[in-house]
This record gives C-alpha cells, structure tokens and sequence, in this order.
C-alpha cells in the first residue's frame, strides 16, 4: 500500500535520515547556531575577513540571527584570486596553519589560473560526508562496482569521490579520463553497476563503445549514470538520449571547488538536485543584479552563493558561485526536505540577444528535443567577444545520419528557438560526426573572432 510504504521507508533510502528529513526551520536553527561559532573563527583567524569586515564597518556582535548574515559582504572568485597572488601559495583568506593542511586541490580554471584549496584532516571528513550524502541521494549503494571516468588529480571531486563512494561501502575503480579502452574493460570484468562522469564523457563514451568495440552500451548493464561537473544530465532530451544509450537511470550532482565536491545530488525522482550541505554549507539564491537574497521557493531564479558552516582551511562567507540555478521544489516523494535545483549554466556563459538572456545548455535542449533527426550535438558560433550577441544567434546542429526528412528541419528548429528561448536563431546543419566530441567537459560555444587574424 502507497501510505503504508511511505511512512515505513527504510532507513537505507537516506544516509543521514534525521537530517535529510529535518523541516527547514530545524535546519535554519541548527545552521545558525554553527554560523556563529564559524564567525568566531573568521573574526579570529582569517587575515582575509578581518579586512573586509573592518573596510564594510561589520563587527561580530551585527550577527546575532540568520537573517543577520545579509548584511555580510559577498566573497567574489576575483577576491580569491587577488588574496592568492598577493599572499601565495594559498592566499589570505586561509585560516588553518599550513602544517594542518592535509590535501591540496584546484579549481578548474575555467576564467583564469588554478587557484588551490586546501583541506584540513576535519575539511577531509566534513567534504567526504557531504559528498557520500550526495552520491547516496543519487542512488549509490554498498552493492555497487563504480566507475569513476572523470578527474582524479587536482580535480576537486577526483579523490573526493574516492572517499565519498568508499565510505558508503560501494566499490571503487579508478579509471580517470582518457581511457575509455581501460573502463570498457572494467565494466566488463568487474561487471560494473555504475559510472561517474560529466554528461559529455557519457556521451562520448557510448559513441566510443559502439564505434571501436560494436558493442551497444546497454548490454554492458550499467545501472546508474551519475553525472556532474556541468550541465547536461539535467537536460530533458540529454538525459532521455543517454539512458537509452545506457539503459541506466541518469541522476546529476552539483558541487563548487572552493565549497565543497558534491554539495546537491538528484535523487531517482529526476526532479531537480537536492541540497545535501544542511549541517555544513548555508545556500542562498540571491538576485545577482541586486545581490538581495531570494527566497528558497519553486520558480525561482538566481545565483547560487554559499557560506561554510564549519571549515577550517578556506572558510568563505556569502561566496558567490556564477552558477546560475533554478529552485525547482521544496518537498519530494523521497522524503528529503532538502530543496532542489536545476543548474542552467555559468554567468560567464551567459548571452544576451536584445535584452534576453540565453545559455548555450538551453540552446543545446533545444536541439536535442529534435533526436533522432539531430544527433544533440551543437555549437553556437560567436563572432564577437560576448555576452552581447547580434542576432541572429549562430547554431551549428548535427542532423543524424539515419535522418529523413530533412526538409524544414532547419526551418522548424529556428521557430522552436524562437518560441522557447525567444531570440532567433540561424541554424546550420552539417553531417552527423562534424563537431568535435569531449572527454571532460563540453565546449558548447565556438570563439570564431579568436581565429581570426586581426
Ligand atoms: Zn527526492
């Protein structure tokens, strides 16, 4: 009976029950209690905070409910990256003696230098359990053989994922990138029943698996995809190709560098990534115009920005992320209470056509609601440095190979375009095969004016 199996769930549907069912105000009450201990510590140890505090004339004692923390200043990426040239190798804003430090990881890089992050031995427990937690949310259990096809090195959910899938009891296989020869044969000696992967690996991979060893991915019996590093499990018409590739369930996980691994995690549901920091990590979407904190509800829009709750290393407060996320729910049928969202893309990302704001990932939904006719796989051409474009927007689409009708395809794309995102579009279709494949993340957008000679 449905009553009957919800209120008798067992407890291995949650790592943490208690917490990951807790009400928001429990959580909010558990949360500033740990907030005003780690502002104790900030005030205290972190060179970084007591400069920006006396600069923004804010005094320990302006904290005294969790309402309060709004008055607190933003930490932007550029700040850390100033306090780290300034101060190297870690930067001002470490608060743990570097004999403490126990692992060092970097953040990708994406906009500029590696900037590094170290972690204290209790940095190491507190990452691992949020990450466990996440994991856990997106399906992971004991009896699972796990492939890790991702970043083990500096990247910060390589050996953080390690801990994380250990400590659940899950077996884990280190296979990296680059090596889908290696993880096609751990899948099949191990009889693998999950991979972690960003969502383009998986893609590739299934290509790759078809192509060189005429094999259809879901015969392999992968069970559970869990994707991450970048938007596209979460896309509706990526997610439904890759698990009919697989014949796996796909969930997606969100974390930050400087913040934590895996901070939301997707639980079987497929209805957004639950929030998994609760006890750890203090989220907020704020308006990233204004600054002014939105409220955690369906529908809403913003920028994601995260304050740690009790670190000992890089402690940041209010540290705003460029992930641009939409808050999809505050309930589940899973019974977690942690609210959940769906990442669209970077603010760095974004485009702005006639005043509208448009991400590559959204374009990419667009293209790929058109399977079997395309292949998903697009490319939006820039011929100025963004993020104002002048439309029309430039998309290179892969028709498939098995397509018919051609005809009107181009046609119909450029209307959905136009009726979902609300710019327009010229559409090129070339051959199935064209745009290049990626084994990490996915380069959604092509910087033509940077090939050009001035
Ligand atoms: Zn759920």
């Amino acid at each position: 009976m449905w009553g009957t199996c919800c209120t008798t769930m067992p407890s291995t549907e949650y790592l943490d029950r208690k917490i990951e069912t807790a009400s928001f105000k429990e959580i909010q009450k558990l949360q500033q209690t740990k907030l005003a201990r780690q502002l104790d510590y900030l005030f205290a140890r972190s060179l970084f905070y007591q400069e920006k505090f006396q600069a923004a004339k804010i005094r320990r004692r302006d904290f005294r409910k969790l309402a309060d923390l709004q008055r607190f200043p933003f930490t932007t990426k550029e700040e850390l990256r100033a306090s780290q040239a300034a101060c190297p190798p870690f930067g001002k804003h470490v608060a743990a003696d570097l004999d403490d430090i126990v692992r060092v990881h970097s953040s990708t890089g994406t906009t500029g230098k590696p900037s590094f992050v170290g972690i204290t031995r209790r940095d190491l427990r507190v990452w691992t359990h949020i990450t466990a937690r996440s994991f856990y949310t997106q399906g992971l259990r004991k009896q699972d053989i796990v492939i890790h096809a991702a970043g083990l090195t500096l990247f910060v959910a390589g050996l953080s994922s390690k801990d994380a899938i250990e400590s659940i009891g899950a077996m884990f296989v280190p296979i990296g990138t680059g090596a889908s020869e290696k993880a096609l044969g751990a899948i099949q000696l191990l009889k693998a029943t999950a991979m972690h992967c960003t969502p383009s690996y998986a893609a590739y991979f299934a290509d790759w698996v078809r192509r060189e060893a005429k094999i259809e991915p879901r015969t392999l019996g992968l069970k559970k995809l869990t994707c991450g590093a970048e938007p596209g499990a979460g896309i509706p018409a990526v997610r439904a190709k890759l698990q009919e590739d697989w014949g796996a369930r796909v969930t997606e996980g969100l974390g930050n560098a400087d913040m934590a691994p895996i901070i939301f995690g997707e639980c079987p549901e497929q209805s957004g990534m639950h929030f998994n920091g609760q006890e750890y990590v203090l989220a907020e979407v704020i308006d990233p115009d204004s600054g002014e904190s939105l409220a955690l509800e369906a529908g809403v829009t913003g920028e994601l920005v995260y304050t740690s709750l009790e670190r000992e290393c890089v402690p940041l407060l209010r540290f705003r992320t460029r992930d641009r996320v939409t808050v999809l729910g505050t309930s589940c049928p899973c019974g977690r209470t942690g609210f959940k969202l769906r990442c669209i893309g970077r603010t760095d990302d974004m485009l702005i056509l006639l005043g509208v704001n448009v991400f590559p990932s959204a374009v990419k939904d667009v293209v790929s609601s058109f399977h079997p006719r395309t292949t998903g796989e697009i490319q939006i051409v820039l011929d100025a440095p963004g993020p104002k474009v002048a439309p029309p927007l430039k998309v290179t689409a892969e028709y498939s190979s098995a397509a018919s009708g051609l005809d009107g395809l181009k046609d119909e794309i450029e209307r959905k375009i136009k009726a979902t995102l609300s710019v327009s579009a010229s559409v090129d279709l070339v051959p199935a095969g064209t745009l290049p494949r990626y084994e990490m993340k996915g380069q959604l957008v092509k910087k033509a004016y940077e090939s050009k000679t001035p």
